[in-house]
């Protein structure tokens, strides 16, 4: 059965990373007046290439809901279809894309959890830091501690840097952890990959489930070594795998 498709417009581009050429795409939805779903899911953009065959591609929604609004987050590929094409789309542009979907979501009830990203996997992780932090809005966090481990290579490519770190400023129980693999010598944050930085949050912190199955919760996305890498360190810790929940981009 062929799914729906809804039309979105482009309402604001900005880059994000111009090294990266990574690019935040806000879009506002024609057909309904709100985009249902969780935060963390991703939806299907489709359209046809030059020889007319229709191709999907998923993207994360790098937004908390908000009537019929939402962002994506993205960044070219060298030789992509989609990458590309969405890179290029001007203000005013319209998507085709089917309805949000995934079970990268937050587990409820809510419990401690470590946000592990990479490059653009960050884009989930900004749709549950709306969610959980609203600003001017209820907190959703009931006081659980959430940290946000974000490894990219250089300093230009931590994408919405401002957002966490102004979430992180107003919020005691937040925690924005960038850390570089590839850091010059002025950076004085963390450094090196995150799966070293995950497990060391998760040795010294190891609380006891409070209604949930487990105590913490470790939520990890991008591409498949990083993920593997953090799954096999947290493994060795004794996680069990339910507690890592994971969204491969490749
Ligand atoms: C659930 C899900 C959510 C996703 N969310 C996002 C998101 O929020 N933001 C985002 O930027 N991407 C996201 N992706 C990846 C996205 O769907 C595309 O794979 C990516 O944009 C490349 O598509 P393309 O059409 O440009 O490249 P293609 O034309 O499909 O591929 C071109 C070449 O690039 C290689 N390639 C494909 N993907 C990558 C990559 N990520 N890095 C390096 N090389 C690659 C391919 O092997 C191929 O050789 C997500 C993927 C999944 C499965």
């Amino acid at each position: 059965m062929t799914r729906e498709l809804l039309t979105a417009r482009l309402i604001h581009k900005r880059c994000l990373s111009e090294s990266a050429q990574c690019f935040d795409l806000e879009f506002a939805l024609e057909d309904r007046r709100e985009l249902a779903f969780a935060p963390g899911q991703f939806v299907s953009a489709v359209a046809e290439d030059a020889s007319g065959k229709q191709q999907m591609r998923a993207y994360s929604i790098a937004s908390a809901p908000s009537g019929n609004r939402f962002a994506l987050c993205l960044n070219r590929v060298d030789d992509g279809f989609f990458s590309n094409r969405l890179a290029d789309m001007q203000e005013g542009d319209t998507l085709q894309f089917q309805e949000p979907l995934g079970f990268f979501t937050l587990h409820q009830p809510l419990t401690d959890s470590i946000l592990i990203a990479t490059g653009t996997g960050v884009a989930p992780m900004r749709g549950f830091l709306q969610w959980l932090f609203p600003e001017g809005g209820p907190d959703r966090s009931g006081g659980r501690q959430i940290w946000l481990v974000y490894g990219t290579r250089h300093e230009t490519e931590l994408y919405y840097r401002e957002e966490f770190e102004a979430i992180a400023a107003r919020q005691v129980n937040f925690h924005y952890l960038p850390t570089l693999s590839r850091a010059g010598e002025d950076w004085h944050g963390l450094r090196g990959y995150v799966q070293e930085h995950a497990v060391r949050i998760a040795t010294e912190h190891n609380p006891e489930g409070a209604g949930a199955e487990f105590g913490i919760y470790a939520y990890v996305c991008g591409l498949s070594p990083m993920i593997n890498a953090v799954r096999e360190r947290l493994k060795e810790l004794g996680w069990n795998r339910k507690q890592i929940i994971t969204e491969r981009y490749d």
